[in-house]
C-alpha cells in the first residue's frame, strides 16, 4: 500500500498517509492528526526538490564575451 504525504492547511503539519489506489481515487480527504482539521492537501515529491535547493545558487544572466558586464 502507498505512502502519502499530505500537509495540514490549519497548522502546517506535515504527515503520512496510508491509502489504497481506490481510495485515491475515490477522493481521499485526510484528517490531520495533530489538529484533527480536514483542511489537508497532498504534497508531491516535486515540493521537496525545490525547498531542498535552497536559495543560495543565484547567479546573474550576464553570460561571459556579451559585453553587458564589461
Ligand atoms: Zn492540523
Amino acid at each position: 500500500m502507498p505512502l502519502y504525504d499530505y500537509q495540514c492547511e490549519e497548522c502546517r503539519t506535515v504527515f503520512e498517509v496510508r491509502a489504497t489506489i481506490h481510495e485515491k481515487e475515490t477522493g481521499l480527504q485526510p484528517e490531520c492528526p495533530a489538529c484533527h482539521s480536514e483542511k489537508t492537501h497532498q504534497l508531491l515529491n516535486a515540493i521537496f526538490m525545490l525547498h531542498s535547493k535552497g536559495g543560495s545558487g543565484f547567479q546573474g544572466s550576464c553570460e561571459p564575451g556579451s559585453g553587458c558586464c564589461g
